[in-house]
């Protein structure tokens, strides 16, 4: 039976990125060595390093003014980092809360400097993007998280600040390359692998030269963006296996048709499963409609009396794994990213409507 896992993160992987990956950890382009033995200084390793950088900013048309890192410690250290690097003593960042991971970034912030929440939707129980949020004019930057992985809500349009000289700084750990964007939009982007992108334990920052080195404060020499921009993400030992991994979902990308044919088959692959859970009577999706993620899917029996396990046997049964809804809202999410097949969300809507 095919299985379709429709983890949240980390997420599946396209089979011939598992193949390639199988075939590095035991032997590495004729090496003779595992590539997980490789030392990161070794010329293979640092070809590999130059290569997915180029893949990435190939692919993201990342203009040349901004820099690609590849870090450790996850989305979650870059909660620190941004502000650490960014937030003078006598600054303010604006933040917007979208959900559980946009909260976190705020309180890890709050622990540097001002903080202003300038919109959430937390009233909402995180179901929509605020609209037409106001940024402070002296505010250094305004932190956004583009998809929010648990609620399932994710920016069409990001807001506009360029005119206010402060930068935007997004969170992409569940929608980077699902779809082309204007990075020169962004000061900063930041996005842990697991989703999208790769397996766990690399996390990409995109991040414009003019941001590196502000000095602000004495900060660890790994918290500081410029260690790592003056050494090209080899100050220490890095993830070398992991953005392995990286490179070969970049060149898969790629061999599709690069991220505009991404966006093609990922809309498609979300409107389809919206139009089921819109026009199946068992289901409701709690999100409000114009803010539909395209990578991240929940819907909830539409009584509530309906047993939530009964349906998720029923979908394990057909080999649909990994729908169970993050443990703070329940219900079902189907967590649809790049490496998604059409058949697996096909596979998902059959069921949907054989379980009705
Ligand atoms: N931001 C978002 C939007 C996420 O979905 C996650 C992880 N699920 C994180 C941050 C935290 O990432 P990490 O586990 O890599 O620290």
């Amino acid at each position: 039976m095919k299985i379709y896992n429709f983890s949240a993160g980390p997420a599946c992987l396209p089979g011939p990125v598992l193949n390639a990956a199988s075939l590095a950890s035991k032997q590495y382009k004729g090496t003779g060595m595992s590539l997980m033995e490789m030392s990161h200084r070794s010329k293979p390793v640092v070809e590999l390093f130059e290569e997915t950088s180029s893949l990435i900013k190939e692919l993201l048309a990342i203009p040349k003014n901004y820099c690609v890192l590849w870090l450790q410690g996850g989305a979650s250290t870059q909660f620190s980092m941004v502000p650490f690097n960014l937030l003078p003593d006598n600054g303010s960042a604006d933040y917007i809360e979208t959900g559980s991971w946009s909260t976190k970034a705020i309180s890890e912030c709050k622990k540097i400097g001002k903080v202003n929440v300038i919109a959430s939707s937390k009233n909402g129980f995180f179901n929509f993007i605020p609209k037409n949020p106001r940024p402070n004019k002296e505010s250094n930057y305004l932190h956004i998280t583009s998809n929010n992985t648990i609620y399932g809500t994710q920016y069409k349009v990001y807001p506009e600040i360029r005119n206010y000289g402060a930068s935007l700084i997004a969170d992409m750990s569940s929608d980077i390359l699902s779809k082309p964007i204007d990075i020169s939009q962004f000061g900063l982007i930041y996005a842990g692998a697991q989703k999208n992108m790769g397996p766990a334990g690399v996390t990409l920052v995109i991040i414009r030269e003019d941001l590196v080195g502000k000095g602000y404060r004495d900060i660890p020499t790994m918290m500081d963006y410029e260690t790592h921009v003056k050494k090209e993400s080899m100050f220490n030992t890095p993830p070398v296996f992991s953005v392995f991994v990286v490179n070969q979902m970049l060149k898969w990308i790629q061999d599709l048709g690069g991220l505009d044919s991404m966006a093609i088959i990922n809309e498609r692959k979300a409107s389809k499963l919206y139009q089921e859970i819109d026009n199946n009577p068992l289901f409701i999706s709690p999100v409000a409609f114009e803010d539909r993620s395209l990578m991240n899917v929940p819907f909830i029996f539409k009584d509530k009396m309906m047993n939530d396990n009964d349906f998720l046997r029923f979908c394990d049964k057909r080999g649909l794994k990994t729908l169970k809804g993050h443990r703070s809202i329940g219900g079902f999410r189907a967590s649809i990213y790049n490496a998604m097949p059409e058949e697996g969300v096909d596979a998902l809507i059959e069921a949907m409507k054989e379980y009705k």
